[in-house]
């Protein structure tokens, strides 16, 4: 008996050896399918009946999948044996999510990642430094794969001595760097890359004594080192002269100006009622040959330090919102004049309800925007976001209002970011992806079920449906429980630096 692959057409048979499978093979030269001999077909993990959809070939249909060595090594519409039989009938097996934007790095949010079906955690847009030291700590200890890019806010803070922790609170905030400021800064980032970071974050936003010039030299060291700048860019919202629209121009210009990558990160909470106007200008640009990319998070809040620049004099008209449209992070109240004036000056986590809900929807139906939680939950508290993206794009947006299909959700929530890094990480074609070769980072869901559950009062929730989650072929979440101990998170990092 001869157990039938996937058929996997055009795969050229060098690119099949490489992905390790040389001991398994038999490939007919005539034919696009690839055999398994049967003395071979014994596997780590099976995964039975799952309805395997893939992203980049479209593949909907029941499948089994066999497990080795941490990697998809068959799709059999046959029956095939392994020492592990996981029935997933019913069940979708989607690849493992990448998350773009994810600040909460530490043990605690990689556990609501996992149980909202993200494999991959990515600090892109704050981003780290120093870099090697970041790496360092997580690696061999993280239940989940993890990395980052060099920050600019990190690094600048650095430089000027800022007082503040996640985010700047004075030096960083208030004063215009020195020539020789932005001389360290520059080679302070210039070495994050040497680490291995995987492009250059930014948040001009929170540094906004930063010039145009400094940006634009910094993007011109991202284009030659061939790497992304992922932005929070200057802006936010409508009002002229500082919209949002004005800040993304800044950024499109200097991506075209020095040939940079450009990421452009939670584009709804940026443009907020103008965000259609912002998709036209990412995709115009992107069919006039630049590449430039963007994501957003399905919810109608914002999250970020009271004390940020970004509730600078002007925030209500620049966003919005008012007073009561504020929620204080650590005791759920919402704002008043008198508190907002009190907690500014204490600094803290701060929800701001400034989203139209048919914004978060049109970004989450658009199939160009990734999505990506731009999470943090500290100590059970922070924005639902940090728990119940993924599962909350499946089950609001694709089962409830149909805003988008099944396959597209996966593909912005795998593929599409898997591709954006991979070109500087080659490693990233093996996720994003069910084919044979593709890293078993997989994630099985119930889409009748799949939900979030994590709210505004209480943000530190799993999300629900997500039935298995496996990395590298190890399971994170079984039977939608955490598995107590697994450490088989690797680092995504740079390696032709
Ligand atoms: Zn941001």
């Amino acid at each position: 008996m001869r157990l039938y692959l996937q058929t996997i057409p055009f795969t050229p048979l060098a690119k099949v050896l490489r992905a390790g499978l040389l001991t398994a093979l038999i490939v007919l030269p005539t034919s696009p399918s690839v055999t398994i001999a049967q003395s071979s077909a014994q596997f780590d993990i099976v995964l039975a009946n799952g309805r395997v959809m893939d992203p980049e070939s479209n593949l909907d249909a029941v499948r089994f999948i066999g497990i080795r060595n941490g990697k998809i090594a068959a799709i059999s519409t046959r029956p095939l044996r392994g020492r592990t039989m996981i029935d997933a009938k019913g069940l979708v097996v989607a690849p493992g999510f990448i998350d773009l934007h994810s600040h909460g790095q530490d043990d605690e949010n990689y556990r609501y990642k996992a149980r909202d079906g993200v494999t991959t955690a990515l600090e892109m847009e704050v981003g780290v430094s120093p870099v090697a030291a970041w790496y360092a700590q997580r690696e061999g200890k993280s239940l989940i794969n993890f990395g980052a890019t060099v920050g600019h806010i990190p690094v600048k803070m650095a430089v000027m001595k800022d007082t503040g922790g996640f985010l700047p609170r004075d030096n960083a905030l208030n004063r215009r760097s020195t020539p020789d400021e932005v001389r360290q800064v520059t080679d302070l980032i210039k070495q994050g890359l040497d680490e291995g970071a995987l492009g250059i974050g930014f948040g001009i936003n929170y540094v906004p004594t930063t010039t145009r010039a400094e940006v634009f030299d910094l993007f011109a060291v991202a284009a030659e080192r061939g790497v992304a700048n992922y932005v929070h860019v200057r802006h936010a919202g409508a009002v002229e002269p500082g919209s949002a629209i004005g800040a993304l121009q800044e950024v499109l210009a200097d991506a075209a100006g020095t040939g940079a990558s450009l990421h452009v990160v939670h584009i709804t909470s940026t443009c907020l009622r103008q965000t259609a106007i912002c998709l036209s200008m990412i995709e115009g640009a992107a069919l006039r040959g630049l590449d430039v990319t963007t994501e957003a998070y399905p919810y109608t809040a914002t999250q970020t330090r009271l004390e940020s620049a970004i509730y600078d004099e002007g925030w209500q008209e620049r966003l919005g919102i008012t007073f009561k449209d504020l929620q204080w992070v650590t005791t759920g109240e919402r704002l008043t004049a008198e508190t907002f004036a009190r907690y500014r000056k204490e600094g803290g986590s701060v929800i701001g309800h400034s989203i139209p809900e048919e914004i978060s929807r049109l970004a989450a139906a658009n199939p160009r925007v990734m999505v990506a939680s731009d999470g943090l939950i500290e100590n059970r508290l922070g924005h639902p976001r940090g728990a119940g993206t993924f599962a909350r794009v499946l089950g609001v947006y694709v089962r409830e209002q149909k805003a988008l299909s099944l396959m597209d959700a996966i593909r912005k929530m795998s593929l599409l970011p898997a591709q954006r890094l991979a070109k500087i990480v080659p490693a990233m074609r093996s996720k994003g992806r069910v084919k044979v070769g593709a890293d078993a980072d997989l994630t099985i869901f119930d889409p009748a079920t799949v939900i979030d559950r994590a709210t505004f009062e209480q943000p530190a929730l799993f999300s629900e449906g997500i039935r298995h989650v496996l990395v590298g072929g190890v399971f994170v979440v079984r039977d939608e429980k955490l598995v107590e101990d697994a450490k088989p998170g690797k680092a995504v990092r740079r390696t032709n630096r």
